[in-house]
């Protein structure tokens, strides 16, 4: 079900809402969204609205640089970015969620580890 949501960074100074469905929760295997632990939720710009912390950002770039890893730089959390999957969307932590109470969702599996290997392209994000 489309439901609007707010989330953010721990330390509050980056904010955010989208509409969604959290039925999109997927959870990937490749290097980096295992150490971080994130929770995919790939929505449109449309969809989304940075309500504060622009400034708060940075950003964090491996391998061939495309894909921007935000996170505030104040508190470490990485909130959402722009997936190299998706370029014009926005890829949510739904963990970065208010209030979400992780035992209610059962993320669908995503084999990013493989995942340059199927697409045959230089991409980073592993
Ligand atoms: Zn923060």
């Amino acid at each position: 079900m489309m439901q609007t949501y707010q989330g953010g960074c721990h330390c509050g100074r980056v904010r955010f809402k989208f509409t969604a469905d959290l039925d999109g929760i997927t959870e990937c295997n490749c290097s980096i969204c295992t150490k971080k632990g994130i929770w995919h939720l790939i929505v449109s710009q449309e969809q989304f609205e940075l309500l504060g912390g622009k400034d708060d950002l940075t950003t964090y770039t491996f391998n061939t640089g495309v894909a921007p890893h935000t996170f505030c730089k104040h508190c470490g959390m990485h909130p959402f970015y722009v997936p190299r999957s998706d370029p014009d969307k926005i890829d949510v932590n739904a963990r970065c969620l208010d209030d979400f109470d992780i035992n209610t969702i059962t993320p669908k599996p995503f084999d990013g580890a493989n995942w340059e290997d199927s697409m045959k392209k230089d991409v980073p994000w592993r």
